[in-house]
């Protein structure tokens, strides 16, 4: 029997550095909302599912608008999602029960490509944990508090994360419910990293950073983290850019009136 592969797209995100009063996910790029690029290419890729994780309220004009409208017939669910990028995965995950690989895309990413999301599926099922990066090509520093750099890391080692990030299903899964739900861990048996039980959610969503409380923003680091393995990652491309700023939407119209080649 052939694993069942399933991709949760995420478009519950408010999209506040774009400044705009429609929501990112729903403005217009190349002639259609911007959400319909990333679930073309799940819809035309090998994927068995799609669960699409929306905001509050929009499951609705999401069905009908977009789903229906577009005719994605692989969407099999569309979910509210939470507060956080990683309450929205959670939920999406729990929609995603049954299948044995899971994609994690971010619905902002609609530059997406087919071999993109092949790679990432390979990856999965030959390493379990794995995500789209691209070697950085600018300098990075790390910066303190008042903007001064404090830091250079070596340029051949930084990664920028894209996605897919794609997982094992019952990898992932249980990283998530180690990191949101450890409390179900009290009075069972002791996790692989030893001290996620004690933390509690509150705990677990400070830690890595105090100043910054969404720490988390990948889902690499949860399966790192809760779980203690790796992720390989996988060259993606440079155009698989996220819209964040308004400037992104020119660059994505570019990307997406032509063939992407990773
Ligand atoms: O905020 P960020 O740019 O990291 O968001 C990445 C993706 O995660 C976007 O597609 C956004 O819609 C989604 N997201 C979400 N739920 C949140 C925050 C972000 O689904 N609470």
């Amino acid at each position: 029997m052939s694993d069942r592969i399933t991709a949760i797209v995420l478009a519950a995100g408010r999209g506040r550095r774009m400044g705009s009063r429609i929501q990112k996910q729903y403005m217009q790029l190349a002639g259609q909302p911007l959400i319909c690029h990333a679930l073309r290419a799940f819809e035309q890729s090998p994927v068995d599912d799609v669960i699409l994780v929306c905001g509050p309220g929009e499951e609705e004009y999401c069905r009908s608008g977009i789903v229906d409208s577009y005719g994605f017939t692989k969407v099999r669910a569309v979910i509210p999602g939470g507060a956080e990028r990683y309450d929205s995965v959670y939920a999406g995950l729990k929609a995603a029960a049954g299948c044995d690989y899971v994609l994690i895309h971010d619905g902002a990413r609609p530059c997406v490509t087919d071999e993109i999301i092949r790679a990432a599926i390979d990856g999965a099922r030959q390493y379990e944990a794995c995500e789209i990066a691209v070697p950085v090509k600018d300098t990075i520093k790390v910066a303190d508090a008042d903007e001064f750099a404090v830091e250079t890391p070596p340029r051949s080692s930084l990664w920028a994360m894209q996605t897919p990030q794609a997982f094992a299903y019952p990898l992932v899964y249980e990283a998530y419910r180690r990191f949101l739900e450890p409390d179900a861990d009290r009075g069972g048996e002791a996790t692989s990293s030893g001290t996620a039980a004690s933390f509690g959610r509150k705990a677990n969503v400070a830690a890595g950073s105090a100043n910054q409380p969404s720490a988390i923003t990948d889902d690499a680091m949860v399966v790192e983290r809760f779980m203690g393995r790796r992720a390989r990652l996988i060259r993606g491309s440079y155009e698989n850019i996220k819209v964040t700023t308004p400037e992104d939407l020119a660059v994505a119209e570019v990307f997406l009136s032509r063939t992407s080649v990773i």
